[in-house]
Order: structure tokens, then C-alpha cells, then sequence
């Protein structure tokens, strides 16, 4: 099970490279795993691109912070622990520096409702969390705070963090938040788009509810 995950957690890892979500060491990724007698989470070591990693390479941790393994976890893992703390629903948590993520966060915006699909997140907008330095309780706790509500967020002059029930739908969810930003980025090069009313997206956030393949 161990090793399953943490081959899973490097293969999502690479495909996040892949998709253009993460460049070099920038980002990070992690699976919760309940199967053992410590609950806790498989998270990517900090500062190794994935290209590098191997399954001995991923530490585990628990809820409270503490690890084990032969590397040190990612700078992030406050954020991770305190999504599974906070949130049963997460199964993956995932951490992006993408180029139209970072340039809106830069502009410290929450994304509008300028497309329906922004309620894949859990409400109208995509909120951008207060600045704080990168690996700090601080950004975690503003992390947190945007999340509220949400399975995604911004980071001020930083990046994204998405939450799925497991590593696929976390790398979709990330890939479809860059795509969103890429779109809204491209949109408001023409002029000022027309936003949804609160009315039209809680018609989609409940379309969302039963969307797709029943599980
Ligand atoms: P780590 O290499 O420690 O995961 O840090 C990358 C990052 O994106 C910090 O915000
Ligand atoms: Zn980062």
C-alpha cells in the first residue's frame, strides 16, 4: 500500500510537470493514507524535482508533523496537514506555481465568475489567500481561510493549492484551474467580461452536485 502510494504520489507528480503545472522543484503534491495504524499523509520531499524521485524518496506524516522517512518533507507541509485536518474530504492535496495562477495571484484577484466552470471550486468565485511567506503557519492559516467553502485557491504572488478526494481528481482540478486563469487572462485582454449572477452559478453548483459518472 506504501509503496503503491508513493509511486502514484511521483507519477502525479510528473504529470504535473507534464502539464505544465510545475517547473524544476516548484510545487509540491501529497496522498493521505488511513490504512496504517498512524493516520497521515505521503507527501513530495522538498526541493527534489519529481524527474529525481523515487518511492524510498517520499516521506509519510502525520496530523500532527511529524515524519519519517530519508528525505525532508516539502517547506508545504503545513498547508497539507492542517487541508486534512480541516477537510475529511480530502484524499490529495496539490500545490502549483502555473504561469496564469501566479500572474492573477500576483494581482492578488479572486477569480469572478466569468465562466460557469468556476463552481467546480465550490462556489462563485476562486478566492486569492492573503500574502504570507512560503512554508509558514501563516500561509497556511490564509490558506485555510480561502478555502472555506472552496476545494481551491489562490496564493498571493505565489501560486495555487487545489484539494481532491484523490491524487486524479486533484491533478484535474489543478490543470483545470490553470486553465480557467489562462482563459480569464485571455478575456480580459478584449475588454471587461461579462460575469454570471450569484443566481446563475448556485444553478451550477448544484448541476455540479450530480455531474458526471455515478461513482
Ligand atoms: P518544496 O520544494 O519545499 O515543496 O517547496 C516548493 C514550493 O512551491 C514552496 O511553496
Ligand atoms: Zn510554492
Amino acid at each position: 500500500m506504501a509503496k503503491q502510494l508513493a509511486t502514484q504520489l511521483i507519477a502525479t507528480a510528473r504529470a504535473m510537470a507534464a502539464e505544465g503545472l510545475n517547473r524544476g522543484t516548484a510545487g509540491n503534491l501529497s496522498v493521505r493514507d488511513d490504512s496504517g495504524k498512524t493516520p497521515g499523509f505521503w507527501i513530495t520531499p522538498t526541493g527534489m524535482a519529481p524527474a529525481d524521485m523515487e518511492p524510498a524518496d517520499i516521506p509519510f506524516m502525520d496530523l500532527e508533523g511529524n515524519w519519517q522517512g530519508r528525505r525532508a518533507p516539502s517547506s508545504e507541509w503545513r498547508f497539507h496537514r492542517d487541508i486534512y485536518v480541516a477537510r475529511p474530504e480530502a484524499g490529495a492535496v496539490l500545490h502549483a506555481h502555473s504561469p496564469y495562477a501566479v500572474s492573477l495571484a500576483c494581482l492578488r484577484y479572486d477569480i469572478p465568475p466569468f465562466h460557469y466552470m468556476i463552481a467546480r471550486f465550490g462556489g462563485s468565485t476562486v478566492r486569492c489567500a492573503a500574502y504570507a511567506t512560503f512554508g509558514t503557519q501563516e500561509l497556511s492559516d490564509a490558506a485555510l481561510a480561502a478555502l472555506d467553502g472552496r476545494n481551491a485557491c489562490l496564493l498571493a504572488n505565489h501560486g495555487l493549492l487545489a484539494f481532491g478526494r484523490d491524487l486524479p481528481q486533484a491533478l484535474a482540478l489543478g490543470v483545470e484551474l490553470e486553465e480557467l486563469c489562462g482563459q480569464y487572462w485571455r478575456a480580459c485582454q478584449l475588454g471587461e467580461p461579462a460575469l454570471l449572477s450569484e443566481a446563475e452559478m448556485a444553478v451550477v453548483i448544484e448541476k455540479f452536485r450530480s455531474y458526471g459518472q455515478p461513482r
